[in-house]
């Protein structure tokens, strides 16, 4: 399906698609899900979306953890950041698979297209199941549950580990709370709702410890904030004080470190008062990922969509291959002020 965004100057077509709608039936698609994995014999690999987050990780783990106390073999070649590793028992992740196993289901979770998976091969699946929350989910899959109105693909595991028969303990609860936890920015984004505090309370119950999830989903290491103090100086506002827009360049990441956890410095500039949509640019390689993040009614999705990327609306992002972070930043800020005057009649 083709979309025509509003650009500034004209329209930009794009491939993504946007459904934001829910499931006809999520209870029955829910079944239909329980039913596919109770029933199959063969192995089952599980994977989630490249550069992989608490939601990421949580939602496949707790589902790998479930499948086996049903007795089903299921692998999960996955690589933490550091901050979830807590979650993962030894030997628990796989190395990433350079072909899938014979007769293998491929269960495909939080990831909206499957392009963007990692450490699994997407040829050679008997059958692909695909859980996901984001609106911009293509509907890949022989079976795909895709529920852009839950916070977390965590949340539609919740709510799969409910009907599967299997008893909820504290190994399946935490890595499901911290995947809500995580998506949610701790119970405070837009996408915090009954169901989420509801399932949270259900986790919690079950054993899953929040305050000591909080805390360790929150902690980083010195050279994180020493290079956020970096980053906070590349701080621009646009729109009169509506965006906010930092970078992180390749030289600061090899500087602080590679395996920085700079994901997140956008959730910071978010709440600069007054912002509407925070950008954050982090040059990778040849390339440079943008996250975006939006208060009502501005959208995060538009933002992402209009560069060729997806996610949420209140949380999205893109990747701009082959781009130099100068010319980056113009065509993010571009994509941003269009969606800022979008809604003032421009
Ligand atoms: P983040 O900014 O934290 O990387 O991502 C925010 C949301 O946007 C996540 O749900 C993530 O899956 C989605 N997202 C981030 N980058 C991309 C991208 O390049 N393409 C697509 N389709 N989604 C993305
Ligand atoms: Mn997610």
């Amino acid at each position: 399906m083709l979309h025509w965004t509003r650009f500034a100057g004209g329209y930009h077509r794009t491939m993504s698609l946007m459904n934001n709608a829910n499931e006809a039936d999520y209870p029955g698609k829910l079944k239909a899900v329980a039913d596919a994995l109770t029933a199959w014999e063969g192995p089952i690999v599980l994977a989630a979306h490249v550069d992989p987050d608490g939601d990421a990780l949580g939602s496949t783990l707790a589902l790998k953890r479930a499948l086996e106390d049903l007795g089903k073999t299921a692998l999960l070649p996955l690589e933490p950041p550091p901050f979830l590793a807590f979650l993962c028992e030894p030997g628990e992740l796989s190395d990433p698979l350079e072909a899938l196993p014979e007769h293998c289901m491929l269960a495909v979770l939080d990831v909206s297209d499957i392009s963007r998976i990692d450490g699994a091969p997407t040829e050679g699946a008997a059958f692909v199941l695909n859980i996901d929350h984001h609106g911009t989910n293509d509907r890949f899959g022989d079976l795909a549950l895709v529920q852009p109105g839950a916070a977390a693909t965590a949340q539609i595991i919740k709510d799969l580990i409910d009907v599967l028969p299997v008893a909820w303990t504290e190994k399946l609860a935490t890595p499901c709370l911290t995947g809500i936890m995580t998506d949610t920015g701790t119970f405070r984004y837009t996408n915090t709702n009954a169901d989420v505090l509801n399932a949270a309370g259900d986790l919690m119950a079950a054993g899953a410890a929040y305050t000591e999830i909080s805390d360790r989903v929150q902690r980083r290491p010195a050279s994180y904030f020493q290079m956020l103090g970096r980053v906070m100086e590349t701080l621009e506002m646009h729109e009169d004080g509506k965006i906010s827009m930092a970078h992180v360049t390749q030289a600061l990441r090899e500087a602080y470190g590679e395996d920085d956890d700079s994901d997140d410095y956008v959730g910071a500039i978010r709440y600069i008062e007054g912002v509407e949509l925070a950008l954050l640019l982090k040059e990778k390689d040849d390339a440079v990922k943008v996250s975006v993040r939006a208060r009502p009614p501005y959208s995060a999705q538009n933002v992402a969509v209009a560069l060729g990327g997806g996610g949420h609306v209140a949380a999205a992002g893109a990747k701009l291959d082959g781009l130099g972070l100068t010319e980056a930043k113009e065509r993010v800020l571009t994509a941003a002020q269009a969606e800022i005057r979008r809604h003032e009649g421009h």
